[in-house]
């Protein structure tokens, strides 16, 4: 059989193109590594920034998309993709799996993005226990709180920024003596009367009972440790977009992720990409459930032109 589309990937923005292209009555298969992957959400303790929803759990959010994407008959398959090639002049993609080939006219890609990790004592067990990743996600719940951001990137001062309107004391902690996040955001930083920078430190552990309660520093310079007591530590030390399947195959940007905009398009026709594995500036459930929208109308638009 050859489907209209296969989508790569199941977290929120395969789990969206999916919705969307049994909806345009789209031959439409999802494979997936593991059960919604390339969700991170299902990572995620407490979404409370997707509409209609507050509160609810990352979990329960992400079997709520996969169960209407059921309900709606879609087909799931637990295989891992090692690559993926063309035939018939690139009317047909081939995906190699570890089991069987796979046909289909169009394929989506939303393998989706894994956050970079610190490998710290405490860092897993803490993860939505006072440590997060996204402060754009968890911020809201450390208002008038003590926490700290850790990393120098652009990611880092974004977050530090948007911490700081809310949370009593922000400490940035770098590992370098200097920021490698744009100018302006650090002259925003400097402002800012409630965020203190830490340089040339590093966090050694994550400690605490049930949540976070401290952190334990090292200074790299002399080697001197202390502890600093605080609530909660976001860590934004860089993504990696989980693109190695089509390293290959298509243009990756300087950080990895693929060259695409919202409407999905990669510079091969028939292959489109979506969610946090694009070039994109804001990585949330939200965009990425967007970017499924977005893509379907990308893909009915290729298959009319064939
Ligand atoms: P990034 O630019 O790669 O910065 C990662 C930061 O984490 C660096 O400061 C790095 O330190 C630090 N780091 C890495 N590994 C570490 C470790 N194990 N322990 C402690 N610190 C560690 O990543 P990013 O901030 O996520 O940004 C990624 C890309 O997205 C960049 O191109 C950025 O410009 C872009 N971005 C843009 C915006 C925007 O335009 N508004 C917002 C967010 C991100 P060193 O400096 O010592 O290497």
């Amino acid at each position: 059989m050859i489907y209209d589309v296969i989508i790569v990937g199941s977290g929120p923005a395969g789990l969206s193109a999916a919705i969307y292209a049994v909806r345009a009555q789209l031959s439409v298969l999802v494979l997936e590594k593991e059960y919604m992957s390339g969700g991170q959400m299902l990572n995620t303790y407490e979404v409370d920034n997707y509409p209609g929803l507050p509160g609810i759990g990352g979990f329960e959010l992400g079997v709520k998309f996969r169960e209407h994407a059921e309900k709606l008959g879609v087909k799931f398959i637990n295989i891992e993709v090692r690559h993926i090639a063309e035939e018939e002049e690139g009317r047909v993609k081939v995906l190699h799996t570890n089991r069987e080939e796979f046909h289909a006219h169009t394929v989506i890609l939303a393998m989706g993005a894994r956050h970079s990790t610190l490998g710290v004592p405490g860092e897993k067990e803490f993860s939505g226990m006072g440590v997060s990743y996204c402060a754009t996600c968890d911020g809201a719940f450390f208002k008038g709180r003590t926490v700290a951001v850790v990393g120098g990137g652009d990611a880092a001062a974004e977050d530090a920024l948007f911490l700081a309107r809310g949370c009593e004391k922000v400490y940035l902690i770098h590992r370098r003596d200097e920021l490698r996040a744009a100018k302006l955001l650090q002259e925003r930083l400097k402002k800012c009367g409630n965020v203190e920078f830490l340089w040339d430190t590093e966090v050694a552990e994550i400690r605490g009972d049930d949540q976070v309660e401290s952190v334990k520093l090292r200074n790299k310079k002399d080697g001197s440790e202390r502890i600093l007591c605080l609530e909660g530590v976001f860590i934004a030390v860089g993504m990696k977009p989980n693109t190695g399947i089509v390293a290959n195959l298509l243009h990756l940007d300087k950080n990895g992720y693929i060259s695409a905009s919202e409407d999905g398009i990669t510079e091969k026709p028939g292959i489109f990409a979506a969610g946090d594995i694009r070039t994109k500036h804001l990585r949330q459930i939200v965009t990425a459930v967007s970017d499924g929208a977005n893509v379907i109308s990308s893909v009915e638009a290729y298959l009319n032109r064939q």
